[in-house]
């Protein structure tokens, strides 16, 4: 007979992952979601059609996943199938393209063309990169800290300086290349991570090892196959999933969450998990005494970026393109100004494009395309119809002209997501896409913390949490929390 009662406010990628390791475990788990699906910011959208995955494209790390569906004796082929991507993706520089291969001796004789030694360089890098990443699996991703004294174990002080933890990812790149176009394919990916070059710590050259070394890789059906899956496993332990459940309160006694009450009803509850972003907890859900970080706290956060995002569906082929795109504009510098220092609506920037047709065909209806664009922009814009109207005209003018190939006249279906979209659909703080950057001090026991300070049986899972941003992160997030759970309420 299921056991004590979790309530899980979000049904995004951490709480599905979170509610199945816990109803494996013998709680019983009901989830209440706000939206009409459950998946987040990895919510798919289908329609004429056409399949858009909403939020995340890249499926990247997948021993993560295998890591997770192996804690129920199951792996990532049960629910959905892999592909390698080769190349990797297509980067444009305005003035020229690379298509990044997914071999990395040939990535080495690309960097080679692009700077004298170029691959030796990136060999040194490499070794760097797959040490940084090795150490910090061990060590420190999938741990819960109580203390700076967790953080700081023997692995981080002896190993310490080969992490580069504090230095920025731009200087570290800049002290093995020279070439410009092989920094920014080197820096890129901390988009990924919701912060810029020089205020991400150079320990997330990692992500260069997760790019060239374990692969770009797309699941059958694209990201929505992740959530179904989740979904899936859910159900087959026993989660009761509730859609369309706006949660408005968690009611407190004695130290104790006691009740979730939705705009349909009240939940009853031993434990309460929140997927939901942590600030909208915090300012929203609880009552002041209830909170455990200050308003302060908050304002004095660096958030990740918001995005500007268009979903297209075209009625023809793009030739131009592959899977994954990137196009980096020479503004790159104003560009990062504009969403971390100064914020405002870029004049110039660099997006990415996402054609998961290109690999999918189910995807698009035939001799179409799926096209996904986005536009990292600061977190707290105000976004109205006349700079929306601008941004998109500029954006796809650009990628015709960058192309050479019609786009705006094979338009058969088109949406915008941006900002308040954000703030609407997942109460996300400033319309902040990613949640808190993964700057030096929002980083490991830096980040707001698994367990609330407050109330005894309140517990937080997802990106805001470590180990932060990105669908693989939050896995490891679910994980954590619910061995802290397990660990806090024995059955
Ligand atoms: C545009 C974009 C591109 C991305 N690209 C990638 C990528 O390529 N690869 C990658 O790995 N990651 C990517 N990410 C990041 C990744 O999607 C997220 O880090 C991850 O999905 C977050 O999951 P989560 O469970 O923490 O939160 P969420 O997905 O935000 O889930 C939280 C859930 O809580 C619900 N909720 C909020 N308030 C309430 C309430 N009051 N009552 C009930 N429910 C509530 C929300 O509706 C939501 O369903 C991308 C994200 C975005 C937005």
């Amino acid at each position: 007979m299921a056991g004590k009662k979790v309530v899980i406010i979000g049904a995004g990628c951490g709480g599905l992952a979170a509610a199945a390791l816990l109803a494996r475990d013998g709680y019983a788990v009901t989830v209440l979601e706000k939206n009409a699906a459950p998946g987040g910011r990895a919510r798919t959208l289908k329609t004429n059609g056409f399949t858009f995955d909403l939020g995340p494209s890249w499926y990247l790390m997948p021993e993560v996943f295998e890591n997770y569906f192996a804690r129920f004796g199951r792996k990532v082929g049960d629910y959905y199938q892999l592909k390698r991507l080769d190349p990797n993706y297509r980067v444009f520089f305005g003035d020229g393209q690379v298509d990044v291969p997914a071999d990395r001796r040939k990535i080495g004789e690309l960097f080679d063309r692009l700077e004298p030694d170029g691959g030796k360089k990136l060999d040194r890098f490499m070794q760097s990169a797959e040490f940084q990443y090795r150490t910090a699996m061990k060590s420190f991703i999938y741990r819960a800290y109580r203390s700076f004294f967790d953080f700081f174990n023997w692995e981080i002080i002896t190993k310490g300086p080969r992490l580069h933890i504090f230095e920025g990812l731009d200087r570290y790149v800049r002290r093995f290349f020279r070439s410009d176009r092989i920094r920014k394919i080197l820096e890129y990916t901390v988009v990924f991570l919701g912060g810029s070059p020089d205020n991400t710590p150079a320990l997330y050259s990692i992500m260069s090892h997760v790019d060239f070394n374990l692969g770009v890789w797309y699941p059958d059906q694209g990201m929505g196959s992740v959530v179904s899956a989740l979904n899936k496993l859910g159900k087959e332990h026993g989660v009761e999933l509730l859609l369309n459940q706006n949660v408005l309160r968690i009611e407190s006694e004695n130290g104790l969450a006691k009740k979730v009450v939705t705009d349909k009803g009240n939940f009853a509850a031993d434990i309460v998990l929140v997927n939901a972003d942590y600030h909208h907890a915090e300012t929203a859900l609880l009552a002041p005494g209830d909170v455990s970080y200050s308003a302060e706290y908050w304002t004095s956060r660096k958030m990740g970026p918001s995005a500007f995002l268009i979903y297209l569906g075209l009625k023809n082929k793009i030739k131009g393109l592959l899977h994954h795109n990137l196009y980096l504009d020479p503004s790159w510098n104003e560009h990062f100004k504009a969403i971390f220092d100064k914020p405002a609506w870029p004049e110039a920037y660099s997006y990415y494009i996402s054609c998961t047709s290109k690999t999918d065909a189910s995807v698009a209806p035939f001799g179409g395309e799926t096209l996904f664009i986005l536009i990292p922009v600061a977190a707290g814009l105000v976004d109205t119809p006349e700079i929306r109207k601008k941004m998109f005209s500029q954006t796809i003018a650009h990628l015709e002209k960058l192309l050479g190939e019609d786009i705006k006249n094979n338009i058969v279906y088109q949406q915008i997501f941006a900002q308040r979209a954000f703030a609407l659909a997942y109460n996300a703080y400033k319309g902040t896409a990613l949640g808190l950057a993964h700057t030096l001090f929002q980083t490991a026991i830096f980040r707001p913390s698994h367990r609330s300070k407050k109330l005894k049986n309140l517990y937080y899972t997802g990106s805001y949490t470590h180990p932060g941003i990105g669908v693989p992160m939050v896995l490891i997030s679910a994980q954590i929390v619910s061995d802290l759970i397990r660990k806090d309420h024995v059955l």
